[in-house]
């Protein structure tokens, strides 16, 4: 590739983030062994603990694979995946994610058929996200290797039957489909590095150049989200005018030539804040077990028992009678109604908020999109908040000192409220209506914080 595509102008030396884009860019060999390295960890990790025996009493995680594997899956991996992404933009899709790099790679073989409409939906994420969220708490997804490998064996099953029927050398899963992108989507709006296109620059450009493979199909000229890209560096330094870059976390949600979209609004609302909230505090939640307890009780009374069984095969319930874990009927089907039903009743009432203080402050910049996006930060701390009960868990289980836990979970809980309420002002102040009107969007976009912050507290501090 000619040298003059991957540096800026040689007047204007690239500086230390630039220098790290083009660095990508360059290194693709290494990049590409990397993944190949993490794909044969990943299915060793996913694959032999399946098969696996329970671990004994007296098994520690750097003793035994099953707990190694539970703990790097879930302890580690995913609520660190969700750190990087706030932090960084979506690098663990671009330079790590096995999925995306396989599903990329047999795309090349595979037969390159054009995508139908009905894959290109923008719900699709979203849908995903709730079924794959739902299942995994079913089926017990983190406690589990059977039900990792199902669930995560599954998707990596589809991703490839994806590449081989769409695209070339694409990542067509991850743009359309992955249970994952939406999420990655939403918290990379915020994250502080993106891959900065200069429009100007790049019309100008009358150099030669290589054409770039945006494989989540990325329109680079044209890019002013870090929601799409996968921050691979494919395509820094091109045509002189795509740089790694820093920015305000803020500068994405506030920006009038950044569409607030519907599909990220909703899957932010009702899937992390709402669905994933859900999934991360049922089995903790006195209400459920009340509800349990009750319905349980009305069932022996009137002779009905079927509900009460627990014959149901583990890849629909979890039903491990080694582990003395069987979920019945009653079981799943309240699991279930409690993470749709109490899932959906908790975005909608979020929603409230970005709505009412839409409809104070209308304008086609103020919608209740972009006041639902405004709450970013604050879904980036709720999913890193309850990711990381299962670090806790397996950490209190080897016997760590955590003392210091509730002070965190506090402040990341107050970073993500205050954050959150920050960025929502800001969308505020920019509305062209009296002081009336923006206070009270102000103080309409203080009920989704509060509510979030309220919730969170119960679990942390009450229950
Ligand atoms: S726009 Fe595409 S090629 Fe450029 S960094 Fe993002 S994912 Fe990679």
């Amino acid at each position: 590739m000619a040298e003059h595509v991957l540096h800026f102008h040689a007047s204007r030396p690239p500086s230390r983030l630039q220098a790290i884009g083009l660095f990508l860019r360059r290194q693709r060999g290494p990049i590409v062994a990397l993944q190949w390295l993490i794909v044969a960890v990943y299915a060793v990790l996913v694959v032999i603990p399946a098969f696996l025996p329970l671990p004994p009493e007296q098994a520690h995680l750097w003793d035994n694979l099953r707990l190694f594997a539970q703990f790097c899956f879930w302890g580690l991996w995913w609520p660190g995946v969700m750190i990087a992404t706030v932090a960084l933009g979506r690098v663990w899709c671009g330079l790590f994610c096995p999925e995306g790099f396989i599903s990329e790679r047999v795309s090349a073989y595979g037969r390159g058929k054009a995508l139908p409409r009905w894959l290109k939906w923008a719900g699709w994420p979203f849908v995903a996200f709730v079924c794959t969220t739902v299942y995994g708490q079913l089926v017990s997804v983190y406690e589990y290797p059977q039900a990792a490998l199902l669930v995560l064996g599954g998707s990596t099953v589809a991703a490839v039957v994806i590449g081989l029927l769409y695209g070339r050398e694409k990542r067509i899963w991850c743009r359309y489909l992955c249970p994952a992108s939406g999420v990655f989507a939403v918290l990379a709006k915020i994250a502080p590095l993106h891959y900065k296109v200069d429009r100007a620059a790049w019309d100008r450009y009358a150099g030669d150049f290589e054409p770039v493979n945006c494989a989540p199909l990325v329109d680079v000229r044209r890019m002013t989200s870090a929601g799409e890209c996968h921050s691979c560096g494919r395509c820094a330094g091109q045509r002189d005018a795509v740089a790694l870059a820093w920015r305000s976390p803020f500068g994405e949600v506030l920006d009038p030539d950044n569409e607030a979209r519907t599909a990220d609004a909703t899957t932010l609302l009702f899937g992390v804040l709402g669905v994933a909230t859900a999934a991360f505090q049922w089995t903790v939640s006195p209400w459920l077990l009340h509800i349990k307890l009750a319905l349980a009780e009305w069932l022996v009374e009137h002779d009905h028992f079927a509900l009460l069984s627990d014959d149901v095969p583990w890849w629909l319930l979890t039903h491990y009678p080694e582990a003395n874990d069987l979920f019945t009927w009653l079981d799943g089907g309240l699991i279930l109604a409690y993470l749709l039903l109490g899932g959906g009743l908790l975005g909608g009432l979020l929603l409230i908020g970005p709505r009412l203080a839409a409809a104070a402050t209308r304008s086609p910049f103020h919608t209740w999109q972009r006041y639902a996006l405004a709450l970013a930060p604050l879904a980036a701390a709720s999913v890193i908040l309850g990711l990381s009960m299962l670090t806790v868990t397996h950490l209190k289980a080897e016997g760590f000192w955590l003392g210091w836990l509730p002070y965190c979970r506090a402040a990341l809980l107050a970073a993500g409220g205050l954050g959150a309420a920050a960025l929502a002002l800001r969308v505020v102040a920019r509305a062209q209506v009296g002081p009336g009107r923006k206070a009270l969007a102000g103080l309409a976009m203080l009920w989704p914080v509060g509510l979030m912050c309220t919730i969170w507290s119960l679990v942390f501090f009450v229950w």
